[in-house]
């Protein structure tokens, strides 16, 4: 059976599923996944670690031209491996510090235009499960499929403080975590460029009552029915 290749974008609020699924959905597509987001929490560090303030131009054309991104994908069920100037930067771009930056920083649009220079570049060859805000409406609007996920804040905000009680990061309450996953979002849906929304053409996909298991199913249902002809 002769695969196409193809490109699948998942967009949608933090929180809502869209990592764990488009990894899983990879997986089964036998195809590459890019977290776009770890790309914007790359150079927010990149931007921190060199006190680069991004609002001076000739400084951050300097710092963008300077900052190389490799994306290690995953064997079997781990996660992909950030890799930013060859040092392994994975674990501390989920530091909360560089999780807000990296959502102020992502209303500039020279990083944006780098990074879905970048992100274009890597579906060039070969097919790819994205996921991120603006995947299925600015890099990639020709794309095979696009799904856009959605789950309630209450359910987002739970999800994200089990994943911090998992990893020991558990110092915020759920009621927390609910004001800065709401104050993001806005910040994300409400900037100039490239805006967090639902692309025309996407199919939405509530996930507040569905497992993980049951979100990759019912996407992969979808591309499937269309793909294995
Ligand atoms: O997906 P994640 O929460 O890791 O993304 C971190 C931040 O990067 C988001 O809050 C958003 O501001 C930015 N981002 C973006 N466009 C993308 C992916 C992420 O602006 N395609």
């Amino acid at each position: 059976m002769e695969i196409k290749r193809i490109i699948v974008a998942i967009d949608g609020p933090a929180s809502s599923g869209k990592s764990t699924t488009a990894k899983r959905l990879a997986k089964k597509l036998n195809c590459i996944y890019v977290d776009s987001g770890a790309m914007y929490r790359a150079v927010a560090l990149f931007l921190l670690q060199n006190k680069i303030d991004f609002i001076d131009k000739k400084l951050l054309r300097k710092a963008l031209s300077e900052i190389n991104i490799e994306i290690v994908p995953s064997k079997g069920q781990g996660e992909n491996k950030i890799i930013l100037n060859g040092v392994d930067v994975s674990k501390m771009i989920r530091e909360p510090e560089i999780t807000d930056y990296s959502s102020t920083i992502a209303t500039e649009s020279l990083i944006r235009q780098r990074m879905v220079e970048l992100q274009r570049k890597m579906a060039e060859t070969q097919s790819i499960v994205m996921d991120g805000r603006d995947i299925g409406t600015v890099v990639f609007p020709q794309a095979d499929f696009k799904f856009f996920l959605v789950a309630s804040i209450d359910e987002r905000a739970r999800r994200r403080w089990q994943e911090n009680q998992q990893k020991g990061l558990g110092t915020k309450t759920p009621d927390e975590i609910k004001h800065e996953l709401a104050f993001r979002d806005k910040r994300d849906s409400t900037r100039k460029i490239a805006p967090l929304k639902k692309a025309k053409d996407a199919i939405e996909i509530d996930t507040t009552n569905l497992s993980i298991q049951q979100q990759v199913d019912e996407i992969f249902g979808i591309i499937k029915d269309e793909i294995f002809l």
